[in-house]
């Protein structure tokens, strides 16, 4: 934490209450922009992916895609928002350089979803933040400030992005801490991937966060001044620019100064907020109804055909999967950080019929093996089903767990079914009582010591003998099986 002009000592800060509210703009996953149909992809080259109608020329009339409200409509539904059945787009008017037409299509009074909330839970206390609402708007082009060699002197400009779908999602001031605002954002995200209505994947710039925080002494009846950290493309980033932020204002107010309304923006290299500009005065962006768009009604039957679409959401299937799989809180927790991840479990639980072994086995050698071969779940060898087969065998008892772990390694390298890599080298756990006996005799020949030792009352040597037996068998003994009949013989 960078220094300050006042020390803020955890006495002082335990005076004051922190109040944060978010707003979150997100991409919406569509294959066109929102008011025409050129593409949204991504790295195409500049002002290529443009045409009259996102470049603003005058006459151009905008068409609303169908497919973007329905993503909206979703978004609102995932955030437990109501969704009127009429809303309006507004012209918010301000120039900027990246911005042709003047003005963004947005919505002002009327959004698409409104009265929300996300659940949270923080250090094990479960919380419900609010969400004011989430309104469709388009998104602007981009000024590129660096990257050309006359960068010093000129700033190019890039429209591909102007018209792409957004959604803003708007929290209520209802986050204490920094923490809390990063479960937010974590819950926030996961339920947007889950409902694929974005990819939410930030170094796109798909999703983008600003953060208004302000600080009041305990019990104070009325907010402080707020300051909006803008644009910060990490949640690991706003979380710091929170802390940094919440100092940086007791500091003020402790000294007597008085916290400016204002934009600031974060820098992740000193771990600071630096004003940006004044908010004093506060942009009157003229919003008026979009003359080119007719109010957009969303009717019961809409609404109900885009939920019935809805898959099961991060939070229900983290519970289903404590309830129904006696899966650890944490563990639910990290097989539902993605849609993907957690359909893969389910898939694998279900195949192998030991719901538990399937968590261990994909957050444990499955994650390992995924990670130093550098690919996601869906790029998996080794398929749901096909580790699902491998656990069943365990579970059945033909195979050990630790020769598991082999036959998983070939899985994984060949893909191979576990049942083909079993049958090829044998590898068969040996439950055959007259084979087991050959081999105990052997061990027991071999290790005399170890036996008078077991037969004078040390009976922990049992698990040496035990261990001998395993190797003797090259890992293919069935291990309970030798444990008894081993105690048997030896009385
Ligand atoms: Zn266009």
């Amino acid at each position: 934490m960078p220094a300050l002009a006042t020390e803020v000592t955890p006495e002082i800060m335990a005076k004051y209450e922190v109040v944060i509210g978010l707003e979150v703009h997100v991409q919406l996953a569509t294959r066109t922009k929102i008011f025409c149909a050129c593409p949204t992809s991504f790295g195409a080259p500049p002002n290529t992916n443009v045409c009259p109608v996102c470049l603003g020329l005058p006459g151009a009339l905008p068409v609303l895609n169908r497919h973007a409200v329905e993503l909206a409509v979703m978004t609102g539904l995932a955030l437990n928002c109501n969704i009127p059945p009429s809303s309006v787009f507004a012209r918010k008017n301000y120039f900027y350089p990246d911005l042709p037409k003047g003005y963004q299509i947005s919505q002002y009074d009327k959004p698409i979803a409104e009265h929300g909330f996300v659940d949270i839970v923080v250090n094990g206390v479960p919380k419900r933040i609010g969400v004011t609402r989430a309104h469709m708007e388009d998104d602007a082009g981009k000024s590129i400030h660096e990257g050309f060699k006359d960068s010093d002197r000129f700033t190019y400009v890039d429209l591909n992005r102007t018209g792409t779908p957004l959604v803003e999602i708007v929290s209520e001031p209802d986050m204490r801490s920094a923490d809390e605002a990063y479960e937010f954002l974590t819950e926030l995200k996961q339920t947007l991937q889950f409902c694929a209505v974005s990819t939410c994947d930030m170094e796109k710039g798909h999703l983008r966060c600003d953060a208004n925080v302000s600080v009041r002494l305990k019990g104070a009846p009325e907010f402080g001044t707020k300051a909006e950290v803008k644009n910060v493309n990490s949640f690991r980033f706003v979380k710091m620019a929170i802390e940094y932020e919440v100092q940086r204002q007791i500091a003020v107010v402790e000294s007597g100064g008085k916290v400016v309304q204002e934009s600031r923006l974060f820098d992740p290299g000193s771990g600071e907020t630096v004003s940006m500009r004044s908010k004093e005065h506060a942009h009157d962006y003229r919003y008026f109804p979009e003359p080119d768009l007719l109010p957009l009604q969303i009717s019961d039957a809409w609404r109900t055909s885009i939920q019935a679409t809805m898959p099961e959401l991060p939070q229900s299937r983290r519970k289903r999967f404590v309830d129904a799989y006696g899966l650890r809180e944490y563990d639910a927790q990290t097989l539902t950080s993605t849609r993907d991840l957690s359909d893969y479990f389910e898939r694998a639980a279900k195949a192998s019929g030991d719901a538990r072994s399937a968590a261990n086995w994909v957050m444990g050698d499955l994650a390992g093996a995924l990670k130093a071969d550098n690919k996601e779940i869906t790029e998996s060898p080794v398929s749901s089903e096909q580790l699902g087969e491998l656990l069943a065998f365990v579970a059945k008892g033909e195979i050990s767990n630790k020769l598991a772990k082999d036959v998983f390694e070939k899985m994984f390298t060949t893909g191979d079914s576990a049942g083909a890599i079993i049958e090829r080298e044998g590898l068969k756990q040996i439950s055959d009582t007259s084979a087991l006996d050959k081999i105990i005799d052997e061990v027991i020949t071999a290790n005399p010591k170890q036996v008078e030792q077991y037969k004078s009352g040390k009976t922990q040597v049992v698990g040496f003998l035990v261990g001998q037996i395993m190797k003797a068998s090259k890992g293919q003994a069935n291990p309970a099986l030798v444990s008894q009949m081993l105690k048997d013989r030896l009385g």
